[in-house]
């Protein structure tokens, strides 16, 4: 029986980042990882631009200017946000502006207009400025050239305002990776169809695909499979074919129709482990094969849950060399009691806040997953330990 540490550096081993880029349109890109650097390839502001409503000027023609004493410019034109015009520039001229206006050459500064008297053909300045003042130079935000996102980022919506602004509207960013389920179980059904005596609806593929693609994980196979040899293997092969990783439920016990280990051996997979040191889910199996790894779960769901909590983000985040996918860890303080000393290590169900954490729950069935809703972490507990309200215990958040 191995650890699962041990089970989980056994999968990294056998995978590798997935770097390919694709390109996708700008609306389509928050959330995913920018697989190049970005560099501006033009100014911003592309043109000298006015912050305010007022008048370009030449500071050099303002000094001394006040109430008592304005000085009068002659406006030689007046210039919208969008307009380009070239417009004369000599000692003593003016042009009216307005905020995003382009300051014609030769103009060095904008006097905002509640400074001035609004002149249409002459206008009297009350206040002296200086070279610069609120004029907005070419390349001061970003200049062509400057790096503005590193590879790696996680675009955010600001990012993608920042790649608007720059034009830009196809972004190269990491494939994403691609996870196939499938179902193995004969009375399993899918919500949505009728359910005969006998049968059972699939809970787990649901809840496992949900959970992948709110993180940005494509599913592109969600099938589910008879107990049957032939038909599995055919699945299986088709599951691989679709997707980079491939987690299988159900069938992985010793009962008649756990057919799994056998189909996995017959398809010539390589077996990584086959018992872990974990409850629930110790027959959890981890193999590989055509150089991708298939992740076989207990059908128990919430042992199914819990397995793959542990194993998946990691592989998540060792493929998209994205640490945000792993969950987050921490210690916190037991506030309940909970009696039993187990023989392997166990994640128990339960809710932490502030540092302590609660047991919501007295049943901890690998087969029940209603009361999983009052929780929001595992409990990782350590094999033979005997714990009591106040220690100090292991917690693994919820994805
Ligand atoms: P197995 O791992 O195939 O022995 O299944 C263990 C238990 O989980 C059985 O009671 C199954 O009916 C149930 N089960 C298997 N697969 C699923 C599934 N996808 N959703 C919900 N329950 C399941
Ligand atoms: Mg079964």
């Amino acid at each position: 029986m191995k650890e699962l540490e041990e089970c989980l550096e056994l999968l990294l081993a056998e995978i590798h980042p997935k770097n390919q880029t694709e390109y996708v349109a700008l609306a389509d890109a928050c959330d995913r990882i920018l697989s190049e650097d970005i560099c501006a390839e033009m100014m911003i502001p592309p043109y000298p631009k006015s912050a305010m409503d007022g008048y370009a000027v030449r500071a050099e023609d303002t000094p001394g200017a006040d109430r008592e004493h304005p000085v009068i410019l002659q406006v030689v034109g007046e210039l919208f946000a969008g307009d380009y015009v070239q417009l004369p520039c000599r000692k003593g001229c003016a042009v009216r502006v307005m905020t995003g206006s382009y300051v014609p050459e030769g103009y060095d500064a904008v006097i905002r207009q509640e400074d001035t008297d609004y002149g249409e053909d002459t206008v009297q300045i009350y206040r002296s400025i200086t070279t610069g003042t609120n004029y907005c130079c070419v390349g001061e935000d970003i200049r062509e050239g400057q790096q503005i996102l590193a590879k790696g980022s996680h675009l955010t919506a600001l990012h993608i305002g920042l790649l608007a602004s720059l034009g830009i509207h196809r972004v190269p960013v990491c494939e994403k990776i691609k996870c196939s389920i499938l179902s193995t179980g004969s009375e399993l059904v899918a919500p949505g169809a009728p359910l005969l005596p006998g049968k059972i609806y699939n809970s787990i593929a649901y809840m496992l695909r949900a959970s992948m693609e709110r993180w940005g994980i494509q599913v592109p196979f969600t099938e589910i499979c008879k107990d049957d040899k032939e038909i599995l293997k055919k699945q299986l092969q088709k599951a691989l074919d679709r997707a980079d990783i491939v987690i299988t439920t159900g069938g992985v016990s010793v009962g008649k129709k756990d057919l799994l280990p056998e189909v996995l051996e017959e398809l010539g997979a390589k077996k990584l482990f086959s018992r872990a040191n974990i409850q629930p889910g110790t027959p959890t199996i981890g193999s590989v094969l055509e150089g991708k790894v298939i992740l076989s779960l207990s059908g128990n769901p919430y042992a199914a849950y819990a397995n793959f909590e542990y194993y998946f983000w990691e592989l998540a985040a060792y493929f998209t060399q994205d640490a945000s996918l792993k969950v987050r860890r921490e210690h916190a303080v037991l506030s309940d009691p909970y009696p039993k000393v187990n023989r392997l290590r166990r994640f128990v169900r339960a809710y932490a806040e502030n540092g302590r954490v609660a047991l919501p729950t007295a049943v901890h069935a690998s087969s029940v997953l209603s009361n999983v809703r009052d929780c929001n972490c595992f409990i990782d507990i350590e094999p033979g330990r005997e714990l009591h309200p106040g220690d100090k215990v292991r917690i693994r958040y919820f994805k």
